[in-house]
């Protein structure tokens, strides 16, 4: 078996210092054991805070050991009897070529149905990321047909997966993304209604006046990935009684600082203003997983992925992945 550890903590952006690619022998299976061949590790933004020691709502990463990740895979051996050869299975296997997962811990390891969903699918659109999404959506912005929903980071994996939900609620549905290569994508694929390209708005001004036209009738629920000037220019255009749903503030994940231009507007515009983790709601999964897999399994979302090839094209493209550089969502493919 080969694994990638974290050797070292970055400080500010990550480097391949921080990182090791090691052999390790695979452990004998015992008793209700299963042994799992990864096929595709899940690259995503939450690894970057596991990475640092400080606190926060997950444990931090040990030093020296496999980094944590979500992985889609096959498995190749059991001991336990739910599981046999050959089932597709997705888990917690972390960034190595195999994991032995116990069989009977709930939530640790599943089967899923590949008949109509790709394996990889399962580890965005039909996965964590997307159920992100819907957690966001229907259980923090509860949105109402008509509506105007706006999200940051809006190709990626969390975002393609909010588009084709804020439509299927019959919302107005507005992305922000970086360039006009994923905005085209965001409108033409995604089904967004519009989408603004913030590269193209390097002001306050002018990207909250891109919003403007953008959403003619103001914003009523806002999806926030990305932090900084983007959740201010946000902020202007919320309606009175809007909502947001705070997921993630990638902006400041290397440790950059994300100021809060104009905090009154909360007060001014009696916002509600809520953070989630997608793994507190675990009672909403099923629904999700449910309309995200029909979703996609009729072609009414059509995932896009950024795949790296090989193990150890892992940390690279996690690099990219805080960088904007992936479009879609992050895997690493396993031979
Ligand atoms: P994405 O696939 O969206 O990839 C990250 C994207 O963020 C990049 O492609 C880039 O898109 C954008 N980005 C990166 N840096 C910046 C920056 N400085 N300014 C603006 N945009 C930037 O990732 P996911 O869909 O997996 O995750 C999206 C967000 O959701 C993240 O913030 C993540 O932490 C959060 N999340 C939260 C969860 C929770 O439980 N709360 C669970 C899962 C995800 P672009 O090129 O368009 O700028």
């Amino acid at each position: 078996n080969q694994q990638i550890q974290l050797v070292s903590r970055p400080m500010g952006e990550p480097t391949h210092d921080n990182f090791k690619l090691v052999e390790v022998p695979v452990p004998e299976l015992q008793d209700g054991q299963v042994l799992v061949k990864h096929l595709w590790l899940s690259l995503d933004p939450y690894m970057r805070g596991r990475m640092n020691d400080g606190k926060s709502y997950a444990q931090p990463q040990p030093l020296d050991e496999v980094m944590i990740g979500g992985t889609a895979g096959e498995v190749v051996a059991s001991k336990h009897p739910d599981y046999a050869p050959g089932d597709p299975v997705v888990g917690m296997g972390g960034w190595q070529l195999y994991s032995v997962v116990d069989g009977g811990q709930r939530g640790m390891m599943r089967k899923v149905d590949t008949t109509h969903v790709p394996l990889s699918h399962y580890l965005g659109a039909v996965g964590m990321p997307g159920v992100t999404a819907w957690v966001g959506l229907n259980h923090i912005i509860a949105p109402k047909a008509g509506e105007t929903m706006v999200i940051s980071a809006a190709t990626g994996a969390v975002g393609s997966a909010f588009g084709a939900l804020a439509k299927a609620r019959g919302c107005r549905a507005v992305g922000i993304a970086g360039g006009p290569e994923k905005c085209a994508y965001a409108v033409n694929e995604l089904g967004f209604d519009a989408c603004i390209d913030y590269k193209a708005h390097p002001d306050l001004k002018s990207l909250s006046k891109a919003l403007k036209d953008a959403c003619p009738d103001g914003v009523d629920g806002y999806f926030e990935n990305v932090g900084g000037m983007i959740m201010d220019a946000v902020m202007l255009r919320m309606n009175a009684f809007g909502r947001i749903a705070v997921c993630g503030m990638i902006a400041g994940y290397n440790g950059q600082p994300l100021p809060m231009a104009n905090p009154a507007l909360i007060l001014v515009s009696r916002l509600k203003v809520q953070g989630f983790i997608v793994s507190e709601h675990m009672e909403l999964w099923p629904a999700a997983l449910k309309e995200l897999g029909t979703l996609v399994g009729t072609g009414k979302l059509r995932p896009r992925e950024s795949i790296a090839e090989g193990l150890a094209a892992a940390p690279e493209a996690f690099f990219g992945l805080l960088k904007g550089r992936n479009f879609g969502k992050q895997l690493v493919k396993l031979a």
